[in-house]
């Protein structure tokens, strides 16, 4: 059976699901984005989830020509149309159809794409061995130029990030921001543990309010694990206990070598290892079912 992708009201087949390139998400990265995962029919923190795009959408002056509700349900039959019960999401509102100006005025509607796609998961060894990354020159970009809690097609910054990773023979990297202290990787956060403290960058530094990421502070708090999201450096990296990343599609993985420097004993922590195990209790659980009729009410 072909996938099925929802497109501005409709599911088309892949092979159909087509937009204009006058659309100014193609020409100028106008529009916002979210990425979602779904665990046995659960759609993970889907409330989040739009609240961050809709949020993300308001900073841009774009408006959504769906209410929450209508998007939830658009997203669970997304889903069950693609009779996938673990999948990953990719919702994406772009400004829409206009002339070659900047001018998003110009734009009729946004185009509302919802993406439903088998996992294409991280390798498996990489949670046991843990990562080795690097810190790159790119700097997050200041949250009073463009605010990282705003999720958008912008993503040149994160790509720069990508580019100086594989150029240094690593998959993923952290970014600095202007001031030199630790924002996030190019797309996950970033928690070190230091004597059984947690600690992970606020989003004023640059860091996106991952939906994982307050996830692993409430069940961190839950166990009652001091968290501390305040500003550390590359140097306070170095000399962590353990290191993890966490978003989406990464879940939590462990890093065990940062710039050339082994973390704690080289090996994935204890505490990076209990609260992915947590995350993964949670994440079965804590969202929208697809197996549950989601109510459309006015919001
Ligand atoms: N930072 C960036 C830049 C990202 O793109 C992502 C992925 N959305 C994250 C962090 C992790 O956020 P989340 O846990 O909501 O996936």
């Amino acid at each position: 059976m072909s996938q099925l992708i929802f497109l501005n009201g409709e599911l088309v087949a892949k092979e159909d699901a087509k937009v204009s390139v006058y659309d100014h998400g193609f020409l100028y990265g106008d529009g916002v984005f979210e990425g979602i995962r779904t665990y046995g029919g659960n759609v993970f923190r889907l409330n989040e989830h739009l609240d961050r795009l809709y949020d993300s959408a308001k900073g841009i002056l774009l408006e959504i020509p769906y209410t929450k509700p209508e998007m939830t349900k658009i997203v669970v039959d997304t889903v069950r149309a693609n009779h996938l019960e673990d999948a990953y999401i990719r919702l994406v509102v772009s400004r829409g159809v206009g002339n070659l100006g900047l001018d998003p005025f110009t734009c009729a509607r946004p185009n509302v794409i919802v993406i439903v796609e088998p996992l294409a998961l991280f390798p498996k060894e990489l949670y046991e061995t843990g990562l080795s990354i690097v810190t790159v020159a790119t700097r997050r970009s200041r949250s009073d130029i463009l605010n990282p809690k705003l999720k958008s097609l912008n993503y040149l910054n994160n790509i720069l990030v990508k580019i100086e990773a594989h150029l240094a023979g690593v998959s993923e990297a952290l970014m600095l921001n202007t001031e030199g202290y630790v924002a996030e990787g190019s797309g996950d956060n970033v928690f070190i543990v230091k004597r059984g403290e947690l600690w992970t960058p606020p989003s004023y530094l640059g860091a996106l309010e991952g939906v994982t990421r307050n996830v692993i502070i409430e069940l961190a708090k839950k166990q009652d694990i001091p968290v501390h999201v305040e500003p550390f450096t590359r140097q306070d990296v170095y000399v962590a206990d353990e290191v993890f990343l966490t978003g989406t599609a990464a879940e939590v993985i462990p890093v065990v070598k940062v710039d050339g420097r082994v973390i704690g004993d080289g090996k994935p922590g204890a505490l990076t290892h209990r609260l992915n195990t947590l995350f993964r209790e949670v994440a079965h659980t804590d969202g929208v079912s697809i197996h549950a009729d989601p109510q459309v009410t006015a919001s």
